[in-house]
């Protein structure tokens, strides 16, 4: 472990500006400030991304390093370390459709598009959900229609989160109505840029728009892009969406500890909102949200090595997503109110106040994106604690029976 750590620290060394390192070992912010100044964060994605560090575990033959969940960890320290991006705007196609195109796509699929989805030369969305079909997911709507080879899409997404800057998108769309409705769905890799698709985007009370509406009229995707069998969408949507949930509970979420696209210590970013660094209430409160964050890390651990032993991350991603999104609600809301009346109002050019305050208006989503807590819980209390199943008034009857709002 002390070997892969110092290769990838020298590694780090020869990739960042000359004195990036050593400005943050040395403690000397002022020379940091400048030499990371204009960071080129796309850049930054191409380089890790080709270096196989930007995904140890995939096979080293799709651009990862074939390796060992620690790996990740010791990754991540590292780029926290040193104030840098742990994901980068490619977080869905990273985390989610890579993995889904590996389990999943055929020798075509995963040579075209699994390097590119790595360096971040082209950006993935996720096309699931729709207006009527959220947590429900399998009773979705969209419509795929085979024409030759070729099959014309009909539909709405929603929800759609980078879709104005995605090159491709993971749909799911409807192929047979005949069928239950988990039958009759099949996976798709969309080009963003088809004729017929139309992107609007969702603003947000964070003020940024992440997300978007997506409108699909008669747009053709090619059947080489299909992804599996026909009919089989709902086994490998349930691939992405167990990754989604592992990807989701690794990551902090939290905009307070990046800065211009570095990042910065998030506990040294707690301290400097504190008004009074001796009370020891405070002390108290973020003594207890260290050790929750150090769980946390310990199961997101125990899921990464479970998905290395050819597990389809199951239990601990739902647990560890329900407990991420609640602790970084918990974490933003400790940092607005520790922070007093600056929580709520600052001058003009105060960037750190101004993302505590979007960080905990942001956190309010992390309990609904990649599945709501509550659909969470029901999963664990049925598939961990073996309860009853929730009512499905739907089971066994044909989609285009069922009743949809
Ligand atoms: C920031 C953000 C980003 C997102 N990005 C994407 C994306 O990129 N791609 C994508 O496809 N989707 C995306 N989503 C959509 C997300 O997956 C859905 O919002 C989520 O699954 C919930 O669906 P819904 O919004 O339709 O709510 P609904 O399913 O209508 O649920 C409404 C409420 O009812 C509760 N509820 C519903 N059914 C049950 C039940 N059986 N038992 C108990 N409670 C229940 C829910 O927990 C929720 O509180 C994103 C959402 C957010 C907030």
């Amino acid at each position: 472990m002390a070997v892969f750590r110092n290769d990838f620290r020298s590694w780090l060394r020869t990739q960042l500006k000359p004195g990036w390192t050593e400005s943050i070992e040395s403690g000397d912010d002022k020379s940091f400030a400048e030499i990371s100044a204009g960071f080129d964060f796309m850049g930054w994605m191409r380089v890790i991304g080709g270096s196989g560090y930007g995904a140890p575990l995939w096979p080293r033959e799709y651009g990862g390093l074939s390796g060992e969940s620690w790996m990740v960890q010791t990754i991540r320290e590292e780029l926290g370390r040193y104030r840098l991006p742990l994901f980068g705007v490619n977080l869905l196609g990273v985390g989610l459709a890579g993995p889904t195109l590996i389990d999943h796509g055929s020798d075509e699929q995963k040579s075209r598009y699994l390097s590119k989805i790595l360096t971040g030369e082209e950006i993935w969305c996720q096309l699931f959900s729709e207006p009527g079909s959220g947590s429900d997911l399998s009773s979705l709507s969209t419509r795929a229609v085979a024409d030759g080879d070729e099959w014309v899409v009909n539909g709405q997404k929603v929800w759609t989160t980078l879709a104005q800057f995605a090159n491709y998108g993971m749909l799911l769309a409807r192929t047979d109505p005949e069928v239950p409705k988990h039958d009759g769905l099949t996976y798709f890799i969309l080009d963003m840029k088809s004729p017929g698709v139309q992107v609007r985007p969702l603003r947000q009370m964070t003020g940024s728009s992440e997300f978007n509406e997506v409108y699909l009229t008669d747009v053709r995707i090619p059947d080489e892009r299909r992804v599996g069998a026909v009919g089989d969408g709902w086994r490998c949507a349930r691939t992405t969406l167990m990754n989604e949930r592992v990807a989701l509970s690794g990551v902090s979420l939290d905009v307070t500890s990046i800065t211009g696209g570095s990042r910065k210590d998030p506990w040294a970013t707690f301290l400097d909102g504190l008004s009074d660094r001796s009370d020891p209430v405070a002390r108290q409160a973020i003594a207890q949200l260290y050790i929750e964050q150090e769980c946390k890390e310990i199961t997101t651990f125990r899921a990464n090595s479970a998905r290395l032993r050819g597990e389809t991350p199951g239990a601990e991603g739902g647990v560890n997503k329900v407990f991420n999104a609640e602790y970084n609600q918990r974490r933003s809301t400790f940092a607005v109110d520790s922070a007093g009346m600056g929580g709520i109002a600052w001058l003009p050019g105060n960037d750190l106040a101004q993302n505590r305050a979007q960080a905990f208006l942001r956190a309010r989503a992390n309990t609904i994106e990649g599945g709501t807590s509550e659909i969470l819980r029901n999963q664990i209390a049925e598939r961990i604690l073996g309860l009853p199943r929730d009512i499905d008034v739907d089971k066994g009857a044909a989609w285009k029976d069922n009743r949809r709002n």
